[in-house]
């Protein structure tokens, strides 16, 4: 083995997108959401996606975690090449190796916190590990909620029940689209306190979309995306360097 393959830089990417291009429709109504989009999202890094809107955060986003196809260019997970992939695979492949949440929390009323977060292995058909249920459900501080139902909880609780049921698959990497994006500020902050600590503390890989500068400087790298293209990744964010460069970059929602 040579020197470079043991290189830390060499090291495997949780995620990489390699001259990702994404359209959509035809002809006078074509839009080219991504162009061209090239990055390697490093394993146990935390990374945020900001940009105007219609920039293209979402397709980034589900072109990165198998929810959508490129037009052209490759999406790797790990070493596995999404691009040639059917959606049986894709399926198979996000139900075991990514994780998602949402601004909505997407919970089902009727069943009980336990039930929500166990359900991506019942729809699997495959088993709980109830120690590393137990885990996820103090990681997320819900061990004293666990039989209880959303309606039951506070919208802060509902997103950890989200956070924990996308954990608890132990996800390659943890994708949300949005998801403090229908909390207050104080509660949002919880929320990413605890996004960051299943960084820190887990390894967990996290790329998260946001529209916040205040929540974009919980992450490690912020990428800007600006008509399709990332046009900066900015290291070490905080909201005011987030927010100063946002101002340079057009209209945001
Ligand atoms: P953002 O999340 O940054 O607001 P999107 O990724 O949702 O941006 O959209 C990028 C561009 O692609 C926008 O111009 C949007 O209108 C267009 N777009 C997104 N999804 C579709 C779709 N399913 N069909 C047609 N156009 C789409
Ligand atoms: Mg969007």
């Amino acid at each position: 083995m040579t020197a470079a393959t043991l290189s830390p830089a060499r090291k495997t990417a949780a995620v990489r997108l390699d001259g990702v291009s994404k359209t959509y429709g035809k002809g006078a109504g074509r839009v080219a959401a991504l162009k061209e989009v090239s990055v390697a999202i490093p394993r146990g890094s935390f990374t945020a996606v900001m940009g105007p809107s219609g920039s293209g955060k979402s397709t980034f986003l589900h072109c990165a975690a198998g929810l959508d196809h490129p037009s052209s260019g490759t999406v790797r997970l790990g070493d596995t090449d999404l691009s040639g992939m059917n959606e049986t695979a894709l399926t198979k492949l996000r139900r075991k190796r990514v994780g998602f949440v949402f601004q909505a929390f997407n919970l089902v009323p009727a069943l009980t916190v336990t039930q929500n977060i166990t359900l991506p292995f019942r729809l699997a058909g495959s088993k709980v590990d109830k120690g590393w249920l137990a885990e996820v459900l103090r990681r997320v501080g819900l061990a004293e909620r666990a039989s209880h139902r959303p309606a039951e909880l506070s919208g802060g609780q509902q997103q950890r029940v989200a956070i924990a049921r996308a954990l608890v698959t132990r996800p390659e990497v943890l994708f949300g689209d949005e998801p403090t994006g229908a909390l207050d500020t104080v509660t949002a902050k919880e929320i990413l306190g605890l996004l960051r600590s299943t960084v820190h503390d887990m390894g967990q890989t996290v790329v998260m979309v946001t529209h916040d500068p205040v929540a974009a400087a919980f992450a490690d790298t912020v990428l800007f995306l600006a008509d399709g293209r990332i046009v900066e990744a900015m290291p070490s964010p905080t909201a005011d360097k987030v927010a100063e460069r946002m101002t340079h970059l057009g209209a945001w929602s």
